[in-house]
């Protein structure tokens, strides 16, 4: 019988997952069998049943997605210092009747920029708008690719002034509001993970923020020239992508991490990409 796996989230008719896992399935030869969940929002208790009833029936791993990834993170008997400091899950794998889980969406971020897009982090000035889910779980790796400053701006300012507290590093690793970018020297990569963009608002963020060279980076995907693109074009900025590829290869990571062979995601992310303009 093939292994099985599933994304959980709610609502979860949207998910490219099981498009995505079984493509990388087929490339790399993975007899394994790949569906989407929808999870129950209530009682409280029921996330937990529904993952405990698909291991019961051999599933093997999960991808988690909103509103469930609070919800895999307390249920798990062991997290990853990624998951621990995001204080959320997107990942999970079942062994010897435990729950490991894991947050790749920073990885897969991380890995988009530098490698499919060719923006190593070192030595780069970097600004990220935004502080919640998305944010916390990219913290870490963002710092291990050793940028020369990373800035943290958000709505909310105590909110990122609290991610950076947790971390307590050295000057590398700042937070503001928007309003303190507009005396901040331009930066090179400019990564929007807010949810402006999920309902075409802008975060109030100052187009002097974009250097000429800069990248410009939206974390939601498949909306076209978002209002936060457009911003980053009309301020001269060649370089801007969405977050397909984010997408595509933090699934390459869970792939990775439960089969044990990493799929290629070239050609994944391009048949997912919907064109900025
Ligand atoms: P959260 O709900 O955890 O956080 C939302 C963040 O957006 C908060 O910092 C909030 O600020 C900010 N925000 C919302 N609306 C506005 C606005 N109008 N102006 C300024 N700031 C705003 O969301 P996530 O971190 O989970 O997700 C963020 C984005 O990343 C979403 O677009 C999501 O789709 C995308 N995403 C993409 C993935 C991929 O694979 N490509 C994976 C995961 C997420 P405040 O705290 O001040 O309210």
């Amino acid at each position: 019988m093939s292994d099985s796996y599933a994304v959980i989230g709610n609502p979860i008719g949207h998910t490219k997952s099981p498009l995505i896992h079984g493509l990388f399935a087929q490339e790399t030869g993975q007899d394994m069998r790949y569906v989407a969940i929808e999870g129950p929002l209530e009682p409280a208790q029921a996330f937990a049943d529904t993952v405990k009833d698909f291991i019961a029936a051999g599933g093997k791993g999960m991808n988690v997605t909103a509103p469930f990834k609070l919800h895999a993170f307390a249920m798990a008997d062991e997290r990853s210092e990624r998951a621990a400091l995001a204080g959320a899950v997107n990942a999970m794998k079942f062994e010897n009747g435990r729950v490991i889980a894991e947050n790749f969406d920073g990885v897969g971020l991380v890995r988009d920029i530098e490698v499919n897009l060719n923006q190593p982090m070192a030595g780069k000035r970097v600004l990220v708008l935004g502080a919640g889910g998305a944010v916390r779980g990219a913290l870490l790796p963002f710092l291990a690719a050793r940028p020369a400053q990373l800035v943290i701006a958000n709505r909310h300012v105590d909110k990122a002034k609290a991610l950076v507290e947790q971390l307590a590093l050295n000057g590398s690793l700042s937070a503001c509001g928007y309003a303190e970018l507009e005396s901040m020297e331009p930066f090179d990569l400019i990564v929007n993970a807010t949810s402006a963009s999920l309902t075409g608002q802008l975060p109030p963020v100052p187009p002097c923020v974009f250097s000429p060279h800069a990248t410009a980076y939206e974390l939601a995907y498949g909306k076209g020239l978002t209002p936060f693109l457009r911003l980053a074009r009309d301020a001269g900025v060649q370089g801007i992508a969405d977050g397909v590829g984010m997408l595509v290869e933090q699934a390459a990571e869970a792939f990775a991490w439960w089969r044990g062979v990493r799929p290629q995601t070239r050609a994944v992310i391009d048949r997912l990409t919907v064109p900025l303009n």
